[in-house]
């Protein structure tokens, strides 16, 4: 469902939730006046709280300040305004404790200063208490001050509480009867009144006109004026206008108006539905085999891992698993790696639980949209919470499941502070809140993955081995591009190319015959290098400011038709055009998808292939907004455009049944990268884009073109065999010591100076490595380059490899090692500098988990080790560069 249609986003149009959330204004202060010097002495003040400021603060102070609540109402979870410092600033936080004078830890009640009151006036603004237990675990696990993850739990909208604004809402007041000598007029407002629904009240006039069925407001002011009705005030969040990608083509949202809309009304206007709809057929064996098993551990904590194809129904599973959730009066959360990027799947909730009980949350929304979908997820007016990483925050209660889509994409991992991981977080979550969490992929994360069926299986496993009934797997060829480009010269052809002839006779065929065509190159720009074409020269063109060739971009509309731009930093330059060093003219090599482009514009002219119209480039160059995206899927579905090329982007999820076929330009691209997860990326990158094609009822066909056809990772892609695939890297990983089988913590210090970035990382080793401790399996170390042991034997051992370069083949680590840790560096960053700043890197790799934790909460505790502008740690890393 949803194939190809155009309103697809449009199901999305989460624009049109309205009034999102309310909160009836006492119209008492319920702090009193407390002005923010005011101190807790003398004013009888008896509770106290302990507030976590929005701040970088990790040492003293970073788990709380004490200050009097004079309401006595605060809660774990409440945002507040607190004074700081000498000059009682007001700065935000959270409310994390709540107590009596325990929490005062000895100092006098006359010196502790009062909250000042909550941070938005009139709307209650809080996190769960169960999401400030997850913010403690998080700021531990990943080494981040509280406040800053706390901080990020809570959308910057929802803190300013913006789109908010008071409304006149009038309430009924029960027992009043009427008047014995009432005019036919108030009779008929008052029979009016009486019919509507208990839960519509309060309601503005205008609501309350509608729901009357009255033509005017002169029936609704008798009914005031007879003391029927009472008029207050309310503070609502109201979304304005669009959301970009989610109005979807019809334009827009008009708030209010739509709320209600019917699956039906959804669906409608995407011929293609009709033949798929969704929910009227019957789950294969495996796929209720997977609902049932998951389905009876609702109510308790167990993580699952759904392993289904591309194709396999696994988004049906999900769907059937939050009807089993919602029957329990439990909400669901549902993870996917950006929706700008998956608006099909996302749509798919929504047209299944409806607008009104799906809470969307993107980068995609405007602020007030932002803070609105929020309020829903937290009054609980919307049961399902669809959204990105940071959805897992989402304050809902009573949480049943928590569902991550495409558990392995590395869109789940932050990389400012603090860098989480959406999937893990997800999986504590669920441990916190006593509920599954399902992880579901057609290629699940080594993590994942090992966690399944590795260690005593403690998460389960489900298989989705085949398609949905209708489809079967496409066929994947793999072609060789040396062979290719031989026979290209053969036949007289020696200009570079990215097609090669068999992926171009496929193509032919396919547009000659109406199907359409999916063309995946991961590397944006025209070429992805500049450089002298004399190899005794070897000059390439370098960014000024980082540690990476520059990338050439044509454009009519730059300065000399082109530039180049770093991909790092975005800095640009004008193409040079002579070599600065031997006075040659500079070429261009590689290829990028503008090259692409052009190369298919020229080959295909004879099929009415041209850019814009029949030929779509999708990459961040082209596509710059969310709902230029979704514009352009709508035109793909509509059948407009007959190929659509592009990075990544268009590899996740997109669903259309007329892809016959699907060419991966270079399956290399990330295989060169001197990153141990390189072959679980081209194995992910291959399946996942291979998964586009054939999801009609034409058969489907992939060609992958490589230049290394004997790689694993290609082959077994191209033969649908993960499972192979899985084994074979967990057996590599687990000879070199690397994660899953090992946890990994990478920290990399920079500075505009290189000697003091290196400094800097050596103070790091030390404070990893020198650390004495008298706890039991506690941490010792010997100096570097040194084999440690601790007392007993049974502490943990250090392995202290210092300096050296890329680690090809590190330090095996024994069966039996869970204890053990070993710290490398400090080497310099795979990229050594990145916009003016100089990169240096340590490795910590532990045995376990709790080895590494251990070691990085005693340097922390110390003062040695914490995250900040100059040093990142990055637990469970994603990348190594
Ligand atoms: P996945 O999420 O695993 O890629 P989807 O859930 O998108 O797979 O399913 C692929 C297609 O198959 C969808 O169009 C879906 O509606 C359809 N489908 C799923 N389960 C069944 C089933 N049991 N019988 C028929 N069609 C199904
Ligand atoms: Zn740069």
């Amino acid at each position: 469902m949803f194939s190809g249609s155009p309103r697809a986003n449009d199901a999305l149009g989460l624009a049109a939730f309205s009034v999102v959330w309310e909160a009836v204004l006492s119209g008492v202060n319920l702090f009193g006046a407390a002005e923010s010097n005011e101190r807790a002495s003398g004013t009888g003040v008896t509770r106290f709280v302990r507030v976590v400021v929005e701040r970088g603060i990790d040492a003293k102070g970073g788990d709380g300040l004490t200050y009097g609540d004079r309401s006595g109402l605060l809660r774990v979870g409440d945002r507040v305004e607190v004074p700081l410092g000498k000059g009682n600033t007001r700065a935000g936080g959270l409310v994390v404790a709540v107590g009596g004078t325990e929490l005062l830890g000895g100092i006098s009640p006359a010196r502790v200063k009062l909250v000042v009151g909550k941070a938005v006036e009139g709307l209650e603004t809080r996190l769960p208490a169960s999401l400030v237990e997850l913010a403690r675990w998080m700021s531990e696990y990943y080494v981040c001050p509280l406040g800053v993850v706390l901080a990020n739990m809570m959308p910057a909208a929802v803190k300013r509480g913006t789109g908010r604004r008071v409304e006149r809402v009038l309430q009924r007041i029960e027992g009043v009867v009427i008047p014995v000598d009432a005019s036919k007029a108030l009779r008929t407002a008052w029979a009016a009144m009486e019919r509507v629904e208990q839960d519509a009240w309060p309601a503005t006039e205008a609501e309350l006109r509608g729901l009357m069925g009255l033509r005017s407001v002169r029936g609704i002011r008798m009914l005031v004026r007879a003391g029927a009705l009472r008029e207050s005030e309310r503070v609502v969040v109201r979304s304005m206008g669009g959301s970009g990608l989610l109005e979807g083509e019809e334009g827009g949202g008009n708030a209010g108006e739509d709320k209600g809309h019917s699956l039906g009304e959804v669906e409608r206007g995407s011929p293609s539905d009709a033949t798929r709809s969704e929910g009227g057929f019957r789950l294969t064996c495996e796929q209720a085999a997977a609902v049932e098993g998951i389905g009876a551990t609702l109510g308790t904590f167990v993580p699952h891992v759904l392993f289904g194809v591309t194709g396999s129904g696994k988004t049906e599973v999900y769907l059937r698993l939050i009807d089993r959730v919602l029957v329990r009066g439990e909400r669901a959360i549902v993870l996917v790696p950006e929706i700008a990027l998956t608006p099909q799947t996302a749509g798919r909730f929504v047209a299944r639980f409806g607008r009104d009980r799906v809470a969307a949350m993107h980068s995609g929304l405007t602020a007030s949209q932002r803070n609105a979908e929020w309020r829903r997820a937290c009054s609980g007016e919307a049961s399902v919470v669809v959204g990105a990483r940071s959805a897992i925050f989402a304050p809902v209660e009573r949480l049943g499941l928590i569902l991550v889509d495409e558990e392995h994409d590395s869109a789940y991992k932050q990389d400012s502070q603090p860098r989480y991981n959406g999937r893990d977080v997800a999986v504590k979550r669920g441990q916190l809140e006593g509920c599954p969490v399902v992880l579901g992929s057609a290629t699940p994360s080594m993590e994942s993955w090992w966690n399944a069926t590795r260690g005593g299986g403690k998460y389960r496993l489900w298989r989705l081995p085949s398609r949905a009934p209708g489809m079967v797997m496409p066929r994947v060829e793999v072609v060789d591009m040396q062979e290719q480009r031989r026979l290209r010269a053969s036949g007289g052809d020696l200009t570079q190319r990215l097609l090669g002839p068999r992926l171009e006779r496929e193509m032919d065929a396919t547009l000659s015959a109406g199907g359409q065509i999916i063309l995946l190159l991961n590397r944006r720009g025209f070429a992805h290098h500049v450089a002298c074409p004399d190899p005794k020269c070897g000059f390439v063109l370098c960014c000024l400011y980082c540690d990476a060739s520059l990338v050439y971009h044509k454009g009519t509309e730059l300065p000399r038709g082109g530039l180049v731009r770093c991909h790092l930093c975005q800095s640009e330059q004008v193409l040079p055009t002579l070599c600065p060093v031997c006075q040659k003219k500079l070429r261009v090599f590689g290829g990028g998808t503008q090259r692409a482009e052009e190369e298919l514009e020229r080959t295909f002219a004879v099929h009415g292939i041209e850019r814009h119209k029949t030929l779509l480039r999708v990459d961040s160059d082209t596509m710059t907004t969310g709902r230029e995206f979704a514009s352009a899927l709508a035109r793909f579905g509509r059948g407009e455009i007959k190929v659509l090329l592009g990075t990544q982007m268009i590899a996740k999820g997109l669903d259309f049944p007329n892809v016959r076929l699907v060419g991966v330009l270079d399956a290399d691209t990330a295989a060169s990268l001197p990153d141990f997860r390189a072959s679980e990326r081209t194995f992910q990158l291959v399946s996942q884009v291979a998964g586009r094609a054939g999801r009609g009822r034409e058969p489907g066909l992939v060609i992958v073109q490589t230049w290394r056809p004997g790689d694993p990772a290609v082959r077994l892609a191209a033969e649908h065999k993960f499972e192979e695939f899985a084994e074979l890297e967990l057996h590599r990983r687990v000879k070199y010591g690397l994660p899953p089988r090992t946890r990994l913590v990478r920290i990399v210090c920079r500075d505009k100076d290189s000697a003091k970035a290196r400094a800097a990382a050596e103070r790091v080793v030390s404070a990893l490595v020198g650390q004495e401790s008298t706890e039991k399996d506690g941490v010792r170390g010997q100096g570097a380059g040194g084999l440690g042991q601790g007392p007993g034997g049974d502490g943990l051992r250090f392995v202290v490899e210092a300096g050296g370069g890329l680690r090809d083949h590190p330090q095996p680590f024994p069966a039996d090692g869970r204890g053990r840790l070993s710290v490398r560096g400090p080497y310099e960053a795979p990229i050594a500098k990145i916009a003016g700043y100089y990169r240096w890197a340590v490795e910590v790799t532990g045995g376990s988990a709790g080895a590494v934790q251990s070691a990085l909460g005693e340097a922390r505790r110390r003062g040695l080790l914490r995250s900040d502008a100059k040093t990142a740690v990055d637990v469970d890393p994603i990348s190594l560069m």
